[in-house]
């Protein structure tokens, strides 16, 4: 099969590689769509390492062609592919916290992933897919994965106001999942005038701009007191002071964004004096993924406003480079 082999840091070749043989439990999925993600940057630039070489790649969505084919999936079934392998025996494991399993793996990082023709993985890790969703945004549901079990830990409820920080991808995914958790307030921040738009369309009660129009917004919407919840969904360190200045004393922080600073300006103090919980959260559970795809069914979260370029998955190279461009590109889609 063909796939797009990372080498080293920053090279990438289009090469012809074994077709991938599944082993017991696993089926074999012909890959018809993948996200590009940040994750996907980082690894190929070198920043998390990794075992050389592979296949990255862990939103996946396609077709189950061969392998185990069983009562969970049939041949020709569209699935979305839980990119979480785990060992299912381990303390997490038998917790329902597989994402955690203490012998897991990532597809696209630890084991080859999606950008290629087929992949192998667990029936178990295979979601089907509704007709009525979309295969090419659908990749963009292993996001939502994530976004869900974030809010999920976070406890967000109805009734409360949340404050979004940063409107990209994942961001414009917290708005509308907390819509669609019962927020009666969600309060939208970002620099880029065009996304703050796009959160408004999606569900967000009012979007501004970080500092002053961000502490305005929030303290105007309760009152004086802050936001129950603030989730930091631009992936930088200062932006977690600005969350907690915005929260209210006992409200929640979500330090959503995978952080690569290893040194930054924290207000400490605050920590105690606002008595906050900072609630983190990795990955996401199985049970996410059905949760996931309902929410899409339903039309709770809508996911091709979030696509902004579509191209071969042959052209990854160029996708990885256009991802850190920055601008106001959102999901890149690679069709195979
Ligand atoms: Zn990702
Ligand atoms: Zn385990």
């Amino acid at each position: 099969m063909k796939a797009s082999v990372l080498e080293g840091p920053g090279r990438i070749a289009l090469r012809t590689i074994a077709d991938p043989a599944p082993r017991e439990g696993e089926v074999l999925v012909r890959v018809t769509h993948t996200g590009v993600c940040g994750t996907d940057v980082k690894i190929f630039d070198g920043s998390i390492p990794v075992r050389l070489p592979l296949v990255m790649g862990h939103e996946t969505v396609g077709e189950v062609v061969g392998g185990d084919i069983g009562s969970r999936v049939g041949r020709g079934t569209r699935v979305l592919i839980d990119p979480t392998l785990c060992c299912g025996r381990c303390f997490y494991c038998e917790k329902a916290q597989t994402y955690l399993c203490l012998d897991g793996a990532l597809m696209g990082r630890d084991v080859d992933g999606g950008f290629a023709e087929l992949v192998a993985a667990p029936a178990k890790n295979c979601h089907a897919l509704p007709e009525a969703i979309d295969p090419a945004a659908a990749p963009l549901i292993q996001v939502l994965t994530t976004v869900h079990h974030a809010q999920t830990l976070a406890r967000i409820g109805t009734g409360e106001t949340v404050v979004i920080l940063g409107l990209g991808v994942t961001g414009q995914l917290h708005v509308q999942s907390a819509k669609a958790l019962g927020a009666i307030r969600v309060i939208a921040v970002s620099r880029n005038a065009a996304k703050r738009r796009l959160a408004e369309a999606l569900g967000a009660d009012v979007a501004v701009d970080h500092g002053a129009d961000a502490r305005r917004a929030v303290l105007d919407a309760t009152r004086g007191l802050g936001a129950d919840v603030v989730i930091e969904a631009v992936g930088r360190v200062p932006m977690l002071e600005e969350a907690i200045d915005l929260v209210r004393p006992a409200g929640r922080i979500v330090p959503y964004g995978i952080y690569a600073e290893r040194e930054a300006r924290f207000p400490f103090y605050q920590l105690y004096f606002k008595e906050l919980a900072i609630v983190a959260s990795r990955a996401a559970p199985a049970r996410d993924f059905p949760a996931s795809i309902a929410l899409v069914r339903e039309g709770a979260v809508r996911l091709d406003p979030l696509v902004s370029d579509r191209m071969p998955f042959t052209d990854l190279a160029r996708a990885l480079a256009n991802m850190t461009g920055g601008g106001g590109r959102l999901k890149i889609i690679l069709e195979h």
